[in-house]
């Protein structure tokens, strides 16, 4: 409601609207208060070597990946903006994770909720949007993400989420249990507690970003790399120091790798890149289930690989020290991706030299070229 008076004072206040706001911010504050942390998995390696490899297990968020952690942040930072109206649709972008975590905290305060998605994006993931009571609008060009729920908000009178741009700053990066403060309380008690490497893969970049920032706000000498797949301009954006870097076809890694230099990623704050073929993901995520018994989606893979690579080059140099890398989301959601051989050879991938270099490496300790 808006009152003008002859003075010039314009007040917007509607007390519906602040009973409705507490309301919804109550509820996704309760939701973290019931919650959990996530666990620090070990992964196993030859004890002679002096190193711990541990996983940062995001899948047993109440919504199943890491996005949990982002939607609960971008939902508190739209109502407190003013942006999340009480019966307007949330719409959002998403290749499904950040879909999924955010159709639960739209359900949770009472909004409707579009997910726009590239029609590649796995049947299991569309399920669990419209479990959680949101919709699914799909499109055949993965770079048309951005302009169709824009445009959708737009005609519906909605809040285009717009997790590529905000998720850097609706994350509290300084501290408040975000990843990465929980991943350095975790290791407080192991015998390397202030990690040589954390390694993350970016869709958004807000992850990596927000790493990045802590262990520098921190003092701490950790090094931050990200781990990039094909189809996917980070790599080259970040080598180039290019911010208008591009790729014309969508990444086969879902949740990860994107077409344009996302304005939550954050270059000048990460120490090192690595471009990491789709094979090697793939080939990481099952040697993941074989060590740990646990399947997982293609971007753990993506960051499994790196890390190994990086514990190869620590074992080379004999130096002793601990990394950590994510398990980004549950592998039951790609049972007929990255576990189907169907499904890899109609994409032409051939995993097994990715495989037999880290069967060889964990049990020789070299890395074969
Ligand atoms: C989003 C996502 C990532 C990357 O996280 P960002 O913070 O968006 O860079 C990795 N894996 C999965 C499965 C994701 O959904």
């Amino acid at each position: 409601m808006t009152s003008a008076s002859a003075t010039g004072d314009v007040d917007r206040s509607d007390p519906g609207y602040r009973d409705w706001l507490k309301e919804a911010v109550r509820k996704v504050q309760a939701d973290n208060q019931r919650s959990a942390d996530t666990h620090l998995l070990s992964f196993p390696l030859p004890e002679r070597w002096g190193i711990d490899l541990y996983l940062k297990d995001e899948s047993t968020h109440p919504t199943g990946s890491l996005k949990h952690r982002l939607a609960r942040s971008l939902f508190l930072y739209g109502l407190c903006n003013g942006w999340i109206r009480k019966d307007r649709p949330v719409i959002e972008a998403s290749s499904g994770s950040t879909a999924v975590s955010e159709a639960y905290f739209a359900k949770l305060i009472g909004v409707p909720f579009i997910a726009v998605m590239p029609r590649t994006t796995s049947s299991e993931k569309t399920r669990l949007i419209e479990f959680h009571g949101g919709r699914c609008h799909l499109v055949d060009d993965p770079r048309t993400v951005y302009d169709v729920s824009a445009a959708l908000a737009v005609e519906t009178g909605g809040h285009y989420m717009d997790q590529f741009t905000y998720a850097e700053r609706a994350t509290d990066w300084r501290g408040n249990n975000n990843i990465a403060e929980s991943i350095h309380h975790q290791l407080r008690l192991e015998r390397y507690p202030e990690p040589a490497w954390i390694v993350a893969t970016a869709g958004t970049g807000g992850t990596s970003a927000t790493l990045a920032r802590y262990v520098h706000y921190m003092q701490y000498d950790t090094r931050i790399c990200v781990a990039d797949p094909e189809n996917s301009c980070f790599f080259d954006g970040w080598v180039r120091g290019d911010p208008g870097a591009s790729s014309d076809c969508g990444s086969r890694i879902e949740g990860i790798g994107r077409p344009r230099m996302e304005p939550s990623f954050v270059p000048g704050a990460i120490d090192r890149m690595m471009k990491v073929p789709d094979a090697a993901s793939v080939a990481s995520v099952r040697a993941l289930e074989r060590a740990i018994g646990r399947k997982a989606g293609g971007s753990t893979g993506t960051g499994l690989w790196s890390a190994l690579r990086i514990v190869a080059e620590m074992v080379a140099e004999g130096r002793v020290g601990s990394v950590v890398t994510l398990l980004c989301d549950p592998g039951d959601r790609y049972l007929d991706k990255y576990y189907s051989d169907a499904w890899l050879a109609e994409q032409g991938l051939d995993i097994a030299p990715y495989a037999a270099a880290i069967d060889t490496f964990l049990t020789e300790g070299v890395w074969p070229d």
